[in-house]
């Protein structure tokens, strides 16, 4: 079962990468690639499309907005080279998500055990902000990966996340109810036979002003370990080697 998720989810990334649905990301991509960040001047941008990567059997789907300009859009792997994705593995490797703290590029040796990351659009775009119909574009994506990994739980890492996750829910034949639940950090919302987290996106936004702490995002993820383990917990949600790490995950805790 693996082997065929994880080929599917191969094929997948090769679409994403060749996808060319959106001449305004392409445009900016490119651009953001040739002018660089001085900081990277000697590198060579990713500048594609960012695939979503991780387990195969994941039971639970993390959702972010879209590729950093600077972070994947660089690096070519979902929050990897950039201060949100310090936040988030370090994060996923205090709750046993996640083999190291770091992501810093595709080759760097990280393993997710559990947990499958992706984004509601897979083009870095300008100001942080895809179009609607950018995120319309890109949402049979999302709706493939739900439709692969059949994922337990799916968190939603901010607004557009949660909003993108409902909207493909609702393609798939889910009853979304109307209004659409909003979202919130440590909302909770069952679906069918997902259950959907909300946490704040690790943006440096969020977390310079501490309106995002690491114990809140901790804390969504225990939890969403906790639920995608309880059909099974000992399918598919073995820790990973945490030899490094010094937190040990604590008791599971609703999230406010
Ligand atoms: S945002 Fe999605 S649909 Fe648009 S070009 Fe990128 S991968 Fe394709």
């Amino acid at each position: 079962m693996s082997d065929a998720h994880a080929g599917e989810l191969r094929v997948l990334a090769r679409e994403v990468v060749a996808c060319d649905r959106c001449p305004r990301l392409r445009r900016w991509r490119e651009r953001v690639g040739e002018e660089k960040r001085r900081a990277f001047a000697t590198e060579s941008y990713w500048s594609r499309p960012v695939p979503g990567f991780g387990d195969p059997q994941a039971r639970i789907l993390l959702v972010g907005l879209a590729p950093g300009a600077h972070g994947a859009n660089r690096t070519g792997r979902l929050f990897t080279g950039d201060r949100s994705g310090d936040f988030l593995f370090a994060s996923l490797h205090r709750v046993g998500l996640a083999s190291q703290a770091t992501s810093t590029s595709r080759d760097d040796g990280l393993v997710l055990r559990g947990v499958y990351v992706t984004a509601a659009a897979r083009c870095a775009p300008p100001a942080n902000r895809p179009t609607p119909a950018e995120l319309a574009r890109c949402r049979p994506f999302l709706l493939r990966e739900l439709e692969v990994l059949s994922p337990r739980v799916a968190v939603a890492l901010g607004g557009i996340a949660w909003s993108a996750l409902l909207a493909a829910l609702a393609e798939t034949g889910e009853v979304v109810p109307r209004p659409r639940p909003r979202f919130a950090h440590g909302a909770e919302l069952a679906l069918g036979g997902l259950v959907l987290l909300g946490a704040y996106h690790p943006s440096q936004q969020n977390t310079f002003t501490r309106r995002l702490v690491p114990a809140m995002l901790d804390e969504v993820l225990r939890r969403a370990i906790a639920i995608a383990g309880s059909r099974d917990p000992a399918a598919t949600l073995a820790p990973c080697d945490r030899s490094t790490s010094e937190a040990t995950p604590s008791p599971v805790r609703r999230p406010r």
